[in-house]
């Protein structure tokens, strides 16, 4: 028995790891651990923004924090077409508009419209190459909020014609964006609506 405990029990001397360590690195741990600030207790969390994300509404019990260029932005990724949709989508939301139309576009653009703006804001896209006749036009105009006539993109005159010629009637909802890129859509839209009072 005094045998067997003797090769079996625990050793009554258990050694602390920081006795193997070298009294000179033992001593800068204890230096690093006395100097890190206290962890925060239970703080709320934290959203990592860039300059112009901060410009938008902190989400609720969510802490809005500026980053550097150099760091990746929590809300738009550092891209700056959802950086731009953003900014749109929290234009239409101050304003309290929900549909737009888009007039042109190639199908890229179109499918990155959609993704950007999903759930938030309802988009018609019209086929710049397509067919339109007055009336679906018309109903189009009728039920958007704002019409971006996206005319530097793959757009036909005839499809164009359709929307511009409207101007009378729907001229407050018109905008005419000469620029390609989705960025440029959204900046020319939240232009738009930061115009045109509602
Ligand atoms: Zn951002």
């Amino acid at each position: 028995m005094l045998v067997w405990l003797a090769e079996n029990a625990p050793t009554a001397e258990v050694r602390h790891p920081a006795d193997f360590l070298p009294a000179e690195i033992a001593e800068r741990a204890q230096e690093a651990l006395a100097r890190s600030p206290e962890p925060p207790p239970a703080q709320e969390p934290v959203e990592r923004r860039c300059a112009d994300c901060m410009k938008l509404p902190a989400k609720p019990g969510i802490r809005a924090v500026e980053i550097g260029t150099d760091a990746v932005c929590d809300m738009c990724g550092s891209s700056a077409n959802k950086r731009a949709a953003l900014a749109m989508i929290e234009a239409f939301r101050t304003r309290g508009l929900r549909r737009l139309l888009v007039v042109g576009g190639g199908p890229g653009t179109a499918e990155d419209l959609r993704r950007l703006l999903a759930g938030e804001v309802d988009i018609r896209i019209v086929d710049g190459e397509g067919h339109r006749n007055a009336a679906k036009a018309d109903a189009d105009l009728r039920w958007a909020d704002v019409v971006a006539v996206w005319s530097s993109t793959i757009l036909s005159h005839k499809v164009s014609k359709l929307y511009t010629d409207r101007r009378d009637a729907f001229g407050g909802k018109l905008v005419t964006v000469p620029r390609r890129g989705v960025a440029a859509l959204c900046m020319a839209v939240i232009e738009k609506v930061g115009l045109t009072t509602w």
